[in-house]
C-alpha cells in the first residue's frame, strides 16, 4: 500500500491554516499506462478545526382540552365514523395509509404543503371534520417554522462502513487505511442517534440551491421548526471495490421482495447475509423509525466513481469489452471467478437499485470516474473522465449536477470560481453547478455564486474522532462514539 498527501486548497488557504491530507490505498497489481492510473483505490482528505452551534430540542406543543365524558364518547362516535367512511373513499388509501397518515407522515417530513394537498385532494375533506382539523394542525405547524440560512448547513460524509472490525483490522496492507478513513456501523449507528437527538435534519443539497436551466444558481428558502439544524450528508465510493472483499463490508445493494434496498453481506464464515451492512439501509430503517430526520424524505448523496461500477455492480464497459491493456489483475480475478458473468443483467440491477433508491430520497453525485484529481488531470483527463461518468455511470443513476471532489481536491482555491478557470467552465458545460470539497475545520463553509454552489464536507471517521474529537462536539460526543475495538493509535497521515 502507498499513500500520498496531497493539500487542500480551501482548508489551507482561508482563515486557520490547514493542511489537508488525503491517503489512498493503491493495491492494485498491474499498472504501467494511463488508463491503469484510475484503479488507485480511493480516498481522501481532510482535517481541521470547528466548535459551534447550541442547540434547542424543540417539541411541538399541541392543545390538550378537557373534554366532558359526554363530548368523550360523541368525540370518539365521530371519529369511527370518519374513519370507516375515510377507508371507504376511492384512492384513500394509495401510497400505504389513508390520506390523514400520508399527510401526517408528510408534515412530519416538514412536507406541510404536500400535506395539505393530500388532505385538500380528498373527495370527503370539506364534509371530514377531522380532516379539516388536522389540515389546520399542519397549517399552524407550518407558520410555525422560521427560515434557515442555506449558506450556514454543515455538510458530512462517511465512506463505506466497516461491518466486521476483525476482518478490516486483521493487520494486512490495508489496515491503517481503513482505520483512518473508514467509520464503523456501531460508530454510525450512534452518529445518526445523536445528531437526531441534538434536533438535525437531513436536507438534500437542492434544498439549499436550485441550478437554473440557464445555468445560473439560486439560493432556496428552507423553512423548518424552530430548533432544528439541517445537515447534508453525504457517502463516498459506493462501489464495494474489489480491494475490500474479504475485509468486512457489505458487497452489493439490491432491492429486497418488499422492494426495500438492502446489502448483501458475505460474513467470516462465508455465510451469505442480507440486511442493514451499510449506510443506505441503515439510514433508510432509521428514518422509517424518526421520519422526523428527513427533510421532505430525503436522505442523502451518494458521491460514485465507475471505474468498477456503481453499489457493487460490476457495470464498467471495461467488464463488457475487457479490454487487454486496461482489465487490472482484480478484475481478472473477478471474471475468472464469476465465469457466468452477464453484464446486461449487472447493470439492469444496478439501475433498478438506483432507481429504488432514488424513489427513497437518495441522490447521485459524481466522484469522478476514475476518482482523480481535476487539477492534477488537466483539462483533457478531466473531460475525457467525465465522458466516461455520463456514458457509464449516468445511465445507471441518472444525470447529476454535483460533483463531489475525489481526495478533497478542487479545482481552485477558496476565492470564488471565475470563467477564467477552464476546469471550470469545462465542468460547467457538462452540466454541474454544485461542487463539493473536504474542509473539517468549520462547521459549515459555503461559498455561492451566480452560477455555482461550493460546500465543503466533514470527516466522521476513525482519523477525525481520534485526532480531533472537539472538531464534531457540535454534532456528537466522539469520545463515546468511538468504537473500541479500532487498533490504536489510529495511524497518523
Ligand atoms: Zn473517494
Amino acid at each position: 500500500m502507498s499513500r500520498r498527501r496531497s493539500e487542500h486548497r480551501f482548508g489551507s488557504e482561508h482563515r486557520k491554516r490547514a493542511t489537508v491530507q488525503s491517503a489512498f490505498f493503491s493495491c492494485c497489481a498491474k499498472r504501467g499506462n494511463t488508463e491503469k492510473n484510475r484503479d488507485r483505490r480511493d480516498y481522501r482528505d481532510h482535517r481541521d478545526r470547528g466548535d459551534r452551534n447550541s442547540y434547542r430540542k424543540q417539541a411541538f406543543s399541541r392543545d390538550l382540552r378537557l373534554i366532558p365524558a359526554f363530548g368523550l364518547v360523541l368525540a370518539l362516535s365521530l371519529l369511527l365514523f370518519s374513519l370507516i367512511r375515510d377507508r371507504s373513499l376511492p384512492g384513500a388509501r394509495k401510497g400505504g395509509g389513508s390520506a390523514a397518515v400520508r399527510a401526517e407522515l408528510l408534515a412530519k417530513q416538514y412536507d406541510y404543503d404536500g400535506a395539505l394537498a393530500v388532505l385538500q385532494a380528498e373527495p370527503g375533506f370539506s364534509e371530514s371534520s377531522s380532516m379539516r382539523r388536522l389540515a389546520e394542525r399542519i397549517q399552524r405547524e407550518k407558520e410555525s417554522c422560521v427560515p434557515y440560512p442555506p449558506d450556514q448547513v454543515p455538510h458530512i460524509f462517511f465512506h463505506t462502513l466497516i461491518v466486521d472490525t476483525d476482518l478490516a483490522f486483521d493487520g494486512d496492507s490495508k489496515q491503517d487505511g481503513y482505520n483512518q478513513v473508514m467509520t464503523t456501523i456501531p460508530e454510525c449507528r450512534s452518529i445518526l442517534e445523536e445528531l437526531y437527538q441534538r434536533g438535525y435534519v437531513l436536507v438534500s443539497l437542492h434544498d439549499l440551491c436550485e441550478p437554473a436551466q440557464d445555468g445560473t444558481v439560486r439560493l432556496k428558502e428552507l423553512l423548518l421548526p424552530e430548533g432544528k439544524t439541517p445537515i447534508v450528508l453525504s457517502q463516498d465510493d459506493v462501489s464495494y471495490y474489489h480491494y475490500m472483499e474479504g475485509d468486512g463490508f457489505a458487497r452489493k445493494l439490491f432491492v429486497n421482495s418488499d422492494g426495500k434496498v438492502k446489502n448483501l453481506y458475505l460474513d467470516a464464515k462465508g455465510q451469505t447475509l442480507t440486511g442493514d451492512y451499510d449506510l443506505v439501509p441503515l439510514l433508510d430503517s432509521f428514518v422509517e423509525k424518526h421520519p422526523d430526520f428527513s427533510y421532505h424524505g430525503h436522505k442523502g448523496i451518494l458521491a460514485l466513481t465507475g471505474y468498477e461500477g456503481v453499489l457493487g455492480y460490476r457495470t464498467d464497459e471495461v467488464y463488457l469489452t475487457r479490454e487487454q491493456d486496461r482489465v487490472t489483475a482484480y478484475q481478472q480475478q473477478f471474471f475468472d471467478t464469476h465465469p457466468d458473468f452477464d453484464w446486461q443483467k449487472e447493470l439492469e440491477e444496478a439501475s433498478q437499485t438506483a432507481s429504488a433508491m432514488r424513489e427513497n430520497g437518495w441522490e447521485f453525485a459524481s466522484h469522478t470516474w476514475g476518482h482523480i484529481n481535476p487539477e492534477r488531470a488537466g483539462l483533457e483527463g478531466l473531460r475525457r473522465d467525465t465522458q466516461r461518468w455520463k456514458t457509464y455511470v449516468a445511465p445507471i443513476v441518472g444525470e447529476t449536477d454535483v460533483m463531489i471532489f475525489a481526495f478533497g481536491a478542487d479545482i481552485g482555491g477558496y476565492m470564488p470560481y471565475t470563467h477564467d478557470n477552464e476546469l471550470f467552465n469545462e465542468l460547467k458545460s457538462q452540466g454541474f453547478s454544485i461542487f463539493c470539497g473536504v474542509d473539517a475545520s468549520v462547521p459549515y463553509w459555503v461559498q455561492v455564486g451566480s452560477d455555482f454552489f461550493r460546500q465543503a464536507r466533514r470527516n466522521l471517521d476513525g482519523y477525525r474522532m481520534y485526532y480531533n474529537p472537539e472538531l464534531v462536539s457540535d454534532l456528537f460526543d466522539a469520545r463515546s462514539v468511538f468504537d473500541k475495538s479500532r487498533p490504536l493509535p489510529v495511524p497518523e497521515m
